[in-house]
Parts: C-alpha cells; structure tokens; sequence
C-alpha cells in the first residue's frame, strides 16, 4: 500500500492524504488551501491524481480546509461516494453552498475589474451547481460503525470533538501480503468543551496521520475565558455599551449561545442586570447551522444531554434572537440600547460583522470580544494588536472600543492534548505529522520521539511505501516532493524545466570536479576554464528565469 500526502502539509490548510492499494485509490479529505493569494493559487492547480480514479473519499469533517475542494474534484471527474458522518452531511450543505457563492462572487468581481484592463475571464474554482453534484456524492455513516467501503479497506468514525460531526478515521487495509491499520486524526478536539463529546482515545494503529496544528503551544484554561466573557459583557452594559463578538458561523457561534444560555439561565443575580440585554445573532450561516446543531443533538455530550431531558434546549433562550433580512441586521445599530450581537465572519474579514465592527469601534462604551483564532493579516488580527484606527467600506473609523481577545475557546488540542492522545497508542505506531507550521510540527515531532515514538515529519507532498510488518525509519525524510511549487506558486511545466535546467548543470559540475585536477590543485586547462564560466552562465540564467516567474507570481 502506498500513502501520498497531497495537501496540509507545509501549512494548516487544504487536507488531502492518498491512501492507494494495488486495487483502490481512496482520498482521506479533499481541503481547500486558505490563508492569501499565494495559498489561494494551491487551489486551481491540478491534483497530483487522476480525479476520475478515486474510488471514494473519506471525510473527516465540515471545515472548509478539509472538504473545500471536493466541488472541484467532482468538477474535475470524481463520481464516487464521500463517506462523512450523518451531522457532518448536515452541515455540508451549509459550508460548500456558500464556498461556491463566494467563489463565483469573486471570479465576477475579478471579471468586472479585468473587462476594463481588457483582460480574459477568469472561471471561479467552482460553482454552486458544482457544488450540488458534490452534495449528491455524500453517503452519511453513523459514528462507532465498522463499514466496508470495498472488499479490502474497513472505516469506522470515532469521536473527534473538534466541531460538529467532527470524526477520527480508522482503517483496516487487508492486501495479500497482511493488513495495515491506519488511523486519520483529523482535526482533535478540546477535553470538557461544551456541547460536544470529548475526542476518542484509540489504543491500536500501525501507521497515524495526525494533525499538529498547536504542536508546540498551550491554551489557557476554557473555564477562565467563560469567566471573563461574564465579567466583560457585565461592564460592558453596565457602562451602556454593547457587546460585538466576531464569531465562526459553524461551531463558536452555538458554543457562544451554549454559554449564553448558561448564563442567563443559572445565574439569577447577574439576570436581573441582564434581562433586558437581548442576544442576537446577525448571520443566516450561523442560524442555519445552529438548526443543524439542534437536528444532531444525538451526538451532544452527557451534560448537554442533560439539559435537553430537562426540556431546557441549550441552544434556545428567552433573550435569544436570531435576525434573517438584511433589514433586521441593520436595525440592530438604529436603537443604542446595550445588547450583544454574535456575528460572522470570525476574522472580520467579510459579512455582517463588518457593518457592526463600524457602528461600534469608536464607541469607547462598546467592547469587541474575540473568542477565535485570527490569522496574520486579518482585520481581526490588525484589531487585537492594538490597532488605533481601520479602514471600513472605504471610512477610516478610530478604534476608541474595548477590545478583548479570549484565547480559551479554541476548537484544536494544544500540545499537551495532542501528546495524551498520541500516547494513548499501545501498539508502537509511526506517525506522520501533517497539519501544522514547520515550529509546531517539529517541536511535536520532538516531544513524540524523546517518548520513544517512531515520528516522520511531513514538510512537502511526498509518498511513502507501507508494507505490513515492516517499519519506516524515524529520520527518514519526505522525498521528491513539489515543495518550489507550493511555495511560489510555480506550475507544473516550469518546475518541470526548473528540475531538468539543475540537474543538467550538475551533472556538467560533477563531470569536472570528478576529473580531480580541482582537488588535486592541478593546472586547470583554458578548455575546462570554459567549461566552468558556462556552467556558471547557465546557473546565472536559470536563476534569472526562476526570479522572473515568481516575480510574475
Ligand atoms: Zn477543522
């Protein structure tokens, strides 16, 4: 069996692992790339497989990085079934509509720019009726099911506590030599978060794709951030200000109202300040996803069960109002009473938020609360660096708010989570680590190997042979990957002519120093001095041709 990583591997984003037996190709996630121009480029370039040839993807869940380019297989060939748990199904519908809207909104808004330099259309990376075809792929499995998906790879989906129909993936591989079993970590849950049940401890696998993303950071403790969450939206009305909170549409948004809930509910003091603060949450996403929440409570966790039992529904509280029209988002900053709005994107980087960020940031009595990860370069980011004022719709606007930024919610294990998941293995496995920057990577890498693990970091799209009862070595490197490519940007073609323009100069350079008269400090002769200015002519060329592509990047 032969194990190729495709995507999520110098970065956090755009999942895609090849699982392929002499019979069967199967893909374990198909992500989208994110994070700038340079990223986004990954996305329109060609798989390194024949879409056509997958016989079926196994998906882990309902983030776009992980599922992102499925449309674009489906566009591209691929007609088998997409395996992913029946919440995760829910939720697909949700997250690749609006992935495709956006793509189609930006190739129409880059067409309309280009019309008048005279440019030629662009196609957007997929459309909604792409889309669709891909949502006619999904084929819905329950958690804790073993299931044949062919005649010799068995899955079965385990809790991964990550969001919402979130699922580590193990898999059986029976070949003729013997059977392997492979365990896809996915994304890894928080123990004790809300709502969700925590991720499963799994205590056999020969071989763990696992994910790495805060390999080398911890975060603080989820029970403090709740409580500053209370104290602040406290001060926040008590001054007659209003609370915004960026949130992510699908998973913080109903944790937020999870915790809301909480409040309002259990503790009666602090109500009677509240009860006149309304909760809204501004974003149709969020509400559509908090519905598929509700369908999905069979997956909830204990305590949440509890409450439902109780027939008190954790997602649903007098002061909560979700608002649909565009008209009714407007609203919400035509009145000053103090309120808490929940609203998306979680970055600030598009919707609603956008609208209520410029109606609340120069209001010293408002508070902007961020209870998610924001990446370098966001407006969310600009903002929690302490940034005096930001540009919105074109109006510079001060930044007179409070801005609070609670780092307890993520959605990932931080390092020490990650290593008592890694450690619950019985069975000496070797794990490839995928899914994190280089630093988390490596430092996880390390901590797993001083723990006696057999550890392979996976820092560029490589491929490794697995046969059964043999075991790849812990310094073993990745090979032959296409890391120039992902790096800048480069296509096929031109890294094709970059490789053979090298490899040619270096066999010229071996020739003569393997004649030795360099080594043995011999008189050069006028015709290899030629021969060396060349070979450096060459190498002076192809640099140029190399500064000249990226520079066209
Ligand atoms: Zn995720």
């Amino acid at each position: 069996m032969k194990i190729q990583f495709c995507g999520a591997t110098t970065g956090v984003t755009g999942s895609c692992h090849l699982l392929q037996t002499d019979k069967y190709k199967v893909l374990l996630d198909c992500g989208q790339f994110q994070g700038g121009k340079s990223q986004d480029a990954l996305n329109y370039e060609d798989f390194p497989f024949e879409p056509s040839e997958i016989n079926c993807l196994v998906l882990s869940h309902a983030h776009i990085d992980h599922c992102g380019r499925i449309p674009l297989l489906v566009k591209r060939g691929f007609h088998g079934p997409v395996y992913c748990t029946k919440a995760t199904a829910d939720l697909l519908p949700i997250m690749l509509r609006d992935s495709a809207y956006i793509h189609e909104k930006e190739a129409e808004w880059a067409n309309k720019k280009g019309q008048r330099k005279g440019e030629k259309p662009v196609e957007p990376l997929y459309t909604v009726d792409d889309a669709e075809r891909a949502l006619a792929l999904i084929t819905p499995i329950q958690y804790d099911q073993k299931i044949d998906i062919n005649d010799e790879i068995r899955i079965c989906y385990d809790e991964a506590g990550h969001i919402l129909g979130s699922a580590i993936t193990e898999l059986w591989v029976r070949e003729s030599d013997g059977e392997t079993k492979i365990v896809f970590s996915g994304d890894i849950g928080v123990m004790d978060r809300p709502i969700l049940r925590d991720p499963t401890f799994i205590e056999s696998a020969d071989y763990i794709i696992m994910e790495s993303t805060y390999g080398d950071r911890l975060h603080p403790q989820n029970a403090m951030s709740i409580q500053q969450l209370v104290d602040v939206v406290l001060r926040t009305v008590r001054r007659g200000g209003t609370v915004v909170i960026p949130a992510f549409a699908v998973g913080r948004t109903q944790e937020m109202i999870y915790e809301f809930n909480k409040l309002y509910d259990e503790h009666p003091e602090e109500y009677q300040e509240l009860k006149d603060i309304m909760v809204y949450v501004d974003s149709p996403m969020a509400s559509r996803a908090t519905e598929v929440f509700k369908e999905n409570a069979s997956v909830f966790d204990e305590k949440t069960q509890e409450y439902l039992v109780r027939g008190d529904h954790p997602l649903e509280f007098r002061n909560l109002i979700f608002t649909q029209s565009t008209e009714e988002s407007q609203r919400l900053n035509e009145d000053d009473h103090p309120k808490v709005i929940i609203s998306a994107s979680g970055m600030c980087e598009a919707g609603r938020i956008k609208h209520h960020l410029k109606h609340h940031l120069w209001n010293p009595k408002s508070t902007i609360v961020f209870v998610g990860y924001q990446a370098e370069g966001t407006l969310g980011r600009h903002l929690i660096e302490g940034a005096e004022s930001v540009n919105l719709f074109g109006e510079e606007v001060m930044v007179k708010a409070e801005i609070v930024n609670l780092e307890g919610f993520s959605g990932h294990a931080d390092m020490n989570g990650l290593l008592d998941w890694a450690e619950a293995f019985k069975t000496d496995p070797t794990f490839f680590l995928v899914h994190g920057e280089e630093q988390s990577k490596k430092n996880l890498a390390k901590l797993l190997r001083d723990r006696g693990a057999t550890v392979i970091v996976i820092e560029e799209n490589s491929e490794f042979e697995l046969k059964p009862g043999e075991k790849l070595s812990s310094s073993e490197t990745t090979v032959g990957g296409d890391s120039l490519a992902f790096d800048y940007g480069l296509s096929k073609d031109e890294l094709h002519m970059l490789r053979n323009k090298i490899s040619e100069i270096e066999s010229e350079i071996g020739d003569v120093l393997s004649s030795a008269e360099l080594a043995t400090g011999k008189k050069i002769s006028q015709d290899k001095l030629v021969r060396i200015n060349n070979i450096i002519q060459d190498l002076d060329s192809s640099i140029k041709e190399l500064r000249s592509v990226l520079v066209q990047e």
